[in-house]
C-alpha cells in the first residue's frame, strides 16, 4: 500500500474549438468527465485494483451518449455499429481486445471477458459473440446503441462522401443546426472520437483500457488502433499505462503507445519526456493526429495532444478531480 494511486481518463480528440460548443454542451461533457473520473477514483481510494478502476471508467463513458463508444457510437458507412476495445494489467502484462463486434453493451468489459476467461489476446467475429455469449456478457440490440446525433453525423458525412472521425462530424452538426451559411469542408486528419482511462492504484500496478466505434462512415470490416496492444492502449507496471485516441491508423504504423514505453526503458526518459517526443515529434511523421493519456508507476500523468482539444480529465486520491477540453 502507498503509492501515489490516480486515474486519468479522455473522451476523444480533434478539431473541438470552443466556438464548437454552446455553454450547455460544454457543462455536460464537463460534468460527465468529472463524474467518470469521481468514480474510478472512488475504486482506487477503496483499495481496488487499476484494472477495476478502468473497467469501470471506461464503462461509464461507453454507457453516455456523448462519447464515440458503446451507447453512441459512430456508424459505418453501410449503417451498422462495429466497435474496438482492449485493456491491460500492467502488473502481469496479460491483455484483451475485441474488434467490430456489434451489439455488446460495454465493449470493454468483453476485452477484459477475452483477457481473463480465453487463452487469446484478441478475438473478433462469429466466434468473439459466441465466447461472450457464454460468458454473460451483457448484448442490447440496435435501437440501444442508436442515437439521432450519430445518424445525422452518418448522413452529413455521406453527403460529403468522406470518412470522418467523431467530434469533428459533431462539428458539422452543430453548423448545420445553427443555419451555419455553409458546412466545413471535410478534412479527416482532424477528426477523432474514442474514450479510455488509465490508472495507478494504491498497490502500485498500473492497467489502461480503450473503447470505441472507430470512425463515422468508415467501411465494415475496419479496424482502428483501439484493440491494438502498443497503438492504442498498453500497460506495463516497468513503464507507463497508456491510452489513444486519433487516427488510428497513424497510431498503429508508429506504434505510439509501445514507442513511449520503450523510450522509457530503454533511453531513461520520463513519461513526459517521452510522451511529448511521440506526440509532438513522431506522430506528424505519419500525418498522425490526436492525443494520449498516460501515468507512471510514481503518478506521474501526462495528456499531450496535437489537435486543438481533447476531452480529458484525471483524479487523485484524495485530491479534487480536474477536467478539460480546449488545448488552452
Ligand atoms: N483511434 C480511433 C480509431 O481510429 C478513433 C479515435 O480515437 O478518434 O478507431
Amino acid at each position: 500500500m502507498g503509492a501515489p494511486a490516480a486515474i486519468a481518463i479522455h473522451g476523444g480528440a480533434g478539431t473541438i474549438l470552443r466556438s464548437s460548443l454552446t455553454a450547455e454542451q460544454e457543462a455536460r461533457y464537463l460534468d460527465e468527465l468529472r463524474s467518470v473520473v469521481t468514480a474510478g477514483n472512488e475504486v482506487l481510494a477503496q483499495g481496488g485494483s487499476a484494472l477495476d478502476a478502468v473497467s469501470l471508467a471506461v464503462s461509464l463513458l461507453e454507457d453516455c451518449p456523448l462519447f464515440n463508444a458503446g451507447k453512441g457510437a459512430v456508424f459505418t458507412n453501410a449503417g451498422t455499429m462495429e466497435m474496438d476495445a482492449s485493456i491491460m494489467d500492467g502488473k502481469t502484462r496479460r491483455a484483451g481486445g475485441v474488434a467490430c463486434i456489434q451489439y455488446v453493451r460495454n465493449p470493454v468489459r468483453a476485452a477484459r471477458a477475452v483477457m481473463e476467461h480465453s487463452p487469446h489476446v484478441l478475438m473478433v467475429g462469429k466466434g468473439a459473440e459466441e465466447f461472450l455469449r457464454q460468458h454473460g456478457l451483457a448484448f442490447e440490440d440496435s435501437t440501444y446503441f442508436y442515437t439521432e446525433e450519430r445518424h445525422a453525423q452518418l448522413l452529413r458525412v455521406q453527403q460529403e462522401s468522406g470518412m470522418l472521425l467523431d467530434h469533428d462530424a459533431a462539428n458539422l452538426l452543430t453548423m448545420a443546426s445553427e443555419q451555419a451559411a455553409e458546412p466545413a469542408p471535410l478534412d479527416p486528419d482532424k477528426k477523432f472520437g474514442t474514450v479510455g482511462a488509465v490508472a495507478l492504484d494504491l498497490h502500485g500496478n498500473l492497467a489502461a483500457a480503450t473503447s470505441t466505434g472507430g470512425m463515422t462512415n468508415k467501411l465494415p470490416g475496419r479496424v482502428g488502433d483501439t484493440p491494438m496492444l502498443g497503438a492504442g492502449c498498453y500497460a506495463d507496471n516497468q513503464t507507463a499505462a497508456l491510452s489513444a485516441t486519433g487516427t488510428g491508423e497513424a497510431f498503429m504504423r508508429s506504434l505510439a503507445l509501445h514507442d513511449i514505453a520503450a523510450q522509457m526503458q530503454y533511453l531513461g526518459l520520463s513519461l513526459e519526456q517521452a510522451a511529448s517526443n511521440v506526440v509532438t515529434n513522431k506522430l506528424p511523421l505519419y500525418e498522425g493526429q490526436g492525443g494520449i493519456i498516460g501515468i507512471d508507476a510514481s503518478g506521474n500523468i501526462v495528456l499531450p495532444f496535437n489537435t486543438e482539444g481533447m476531452y480529458r480529465a484525471y483524479q487523485r486520491v484524495g485530491e479534487a478531480a480536474f477536467a478539460a477540453i480546449y488545448a488552452s
